[in-house]
């Protein structure tokens, strides 16, 4: 049962308004929203993230800023019920389907595998823990066929908006930059990479590491 002394109550709707003020896509509170500068990106290249419900609820989500930039992109949310969710209708012989995740045998995704078929990509890009997206891989048996791909440029930026795990660990955004600056060309990685710094400024604005901030600029 929940304390129902001022100070707690206080301290809920304190809360409560904090939550409510918060922007949905980039999750600052409204005064800071970046939400104006995420630029509109027309592609033949789709992006389709799959997503975990727990994921979407995190602040530090970027997979979000990605979809609202990118017109050509979906998004499919898993673990909303109990039901597992079927990706198969993803398959449709316009793309080309590949999917992005590091497994032993993925193939590593460069220009000369671009240059290998005509037909645009459709990229499936799991978004949350490395757990959560693992599961992407391993779970949906419909996209079992769906040839992965991965990008082992070591990831070099000296802060995160979280602790990755693992070298070439990326946040989604800048993996979807560097993925399409492959794909279509390094205009759209730099205008991703623009994004994902101000994600990135905001974030280190917010943790009272202005300076920091300063420095990425
Ligand atoms: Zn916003």
């Amino acid at each position: 049962m929940r304390c129902q002394c001022q100070s707690h109550r206080k301290l809920r709707l304190n809360r409560k308004r904090k939550t409510n003020d918060r922007c949905p896509i980039c999750c600052f509170n409204r005064p800071c929203c970046i939400c104006d500068a995420i630029p509109r990106i027309e592609l033949n290249t789709k992006i389709c993230l799959v997503v975990h419900a727990r994921e979407l609820r995190r602040t530090s989500n970027t997979g979000r800023l990605a979809l609202r930039a990118l017109v050509n992109s979906e998004m499919r949310v898993r673990g909303q019920t109990r039901e597992t969710l079927d990706l198969k209708d993803l398959l449709i012989p316009q793309y080309r389907t590949l999917l992005f995740y590091p497994t032993d045998d993925a193939v590593e995704l460069d220009k000369e595998l671009v240059a290998q078929d005509q037909k645009p990509i459709q990229l499936i890009v799991p978004d949350g823990t490395w757990r959560q997206a693992s599961k992407v891989h391993y779970r949906h048996h419909e996209l079992k066929d769906v040839k992965r791909v991965m990008i082992s440029t070591p990831n070099i930026s000296k802060f995160h908006l979280r602790a990755q795990h693992r070298r070439e660990g990326m946040a989604t955004l800048q993996a979807i930059a560097h993925a399409l600056g492959i794909i279509e060309g390094d205009l759209v990685k730099a205008q991703l990479m623009k994004l994902y710094h101000a994600k990135l400024e905001q974030t280190l604005i917010g943790r009272g590491l202005s300076s920091l901030a300063k420095s990425l600029a």
